[in-house]
C-alpha cells in the first residue's frame, strides 16, 4: 500500500511538473526522467502494475492530475497575459487591410511564421460547407485530406449538430499561409483572418513582414488593443 501511495503521489507531481513550464525541472522525479535515470513509461508502468490499484483509483488519480494541471495552466496563462503592459506597442495585422497575399508565411524572422489564422467565433456561420476548410472542388464533404485546403492539417472540423460545424485552428501547426483566410474572405463572411500571435512574435524592432506587406496591413498598436478583430 505504501508503494501504491508513493506511485499515485509521484505520478501526480510528475505530470503537473511536466505540464506547466514554470514547474519544469523542479521535481526530483522530472529531473531524474530528464537525466535518463527514470523513464515516464516506467512511472506509468509502476503505477498501473500495482495489484492493489483498482481502476477507480487510477481514474481518480487521472482526474486529480487533469484538474491540477488545468488549474495551474489557467493560472499560468493569466500570469503570461499580465506580463505584457497594455501600453507596450506590439506588431499586429489590420484585418481590414490584409489581402491574404501569402507573404506572411515567408517573410517573418521566425522559421515558422508568428502569423497564425485566428477565428472570430462571434461572426462564424458554423457552415457545413466552409470555404476556408474545403477545397473549392471537394470530392466529398468530409474531413478527408483530399478535401481540405490547409497544407499542414492545422484546420480542425467538428460537428456540433446537423448541419452546423465548429472550426478551430491548431496554432502549433499553422504556418500563416493565408489559404483558408482567403477562402473565407472571398466566399464566406471573413470570420477567419490572419493575425500575429503575441505568444509567438519576437516583437522585432522592425517587423520584416511589415516591410514586405503590399498593403501596409501590419501596424504597431498598444498591446491592450490586440487582437484586432474584423468587427472592431
Ligand atoms: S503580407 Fe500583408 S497582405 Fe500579405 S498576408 Fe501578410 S498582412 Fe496580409
Ligand atoms: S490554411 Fe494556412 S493559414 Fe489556414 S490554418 Fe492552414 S496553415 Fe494556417
Ligand atoms: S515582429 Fe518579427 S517575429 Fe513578429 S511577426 Fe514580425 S518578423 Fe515575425
Amino acid at each position: 500500500m505504501r508503494l501504491q501511495h508513493f506511485c499515485e503521489k509521484s505520478s501526480l507531481w510528475f505530470f503537473a511538473s511536466f505540464s506547466i513550464t514554470p514547474f519544469r525541472g523542479t521535481s526530483p522525479l522530472s529531473e531524474a526522467v530528464e537525466k535518463g535515470i527514470l523513464s515516464a513509461s516506467y512511472l506509468l508502468f509502476c503505477h498501473m502494475s500495482m495489484e492493489t490499484t483498482t481502476r477507480r483509483s487510477l481514474l481518480k488519480t487521472c482526474c486529480r492530475t487533469g484538474i491540477a494541471a488545468g488549474l495551474l495552466g489557467f493560472v499560468g496563462v493569466l500570469g503570461a497575459k499580465k506580463k505584457i503592459d497594455p501600453s507596450t506597442p506590439v506588431w499586429q495585422i489590420n484585418p481590414e487591410k490584409c489581402t491574404n497575399c501569402g507573404a506572411c508565411a515567408h517573410q517573418c524572422n521566425k522559421t515558422v511564421s508568428a502569423v497564425k489564422c485566428f477565428h472570430d467565433f462571434a461572426m462564424c456561420g458554423y457552415c457545413d460547407l466552409c470555404t476556408g476548410f474545403f477545397d473549392p472542388q471537394p470530392f466529398t464533404r468530409d474531413e478527408g485530406a483530399e478535401n481540405q485546403q490547409c497544407p499542414v492539417d492545422a484546420f480542425l472540423r467538428t460537428e456540433v449538430e446537423p448541419p452546423y460545424f465548429e472550426y478551430k485552428i491548431d496554432h502549433d501547426l499553422c504556418v500563416g499561409c493565408g489559404i483558408c483566410t482567403d477562402g473565407c474572405s472571398k466566399l464566406g463572411n471573413g470570420s477567419l483572418f490572419l493575425q500575429i500571435s503575441l505568444k509567438e512574435c519576437l516583437q522585432c524592432n522592425q517587423c520584416q513582414i511589415a516591410l514586405h506587406c503590399p498593403t501596409k496591413a501590419i501596424e504597431q498598436i498598444p498591446a491592450g488593443q490586440a487582437y484586432k478583430l474584423r468587427a472592431e
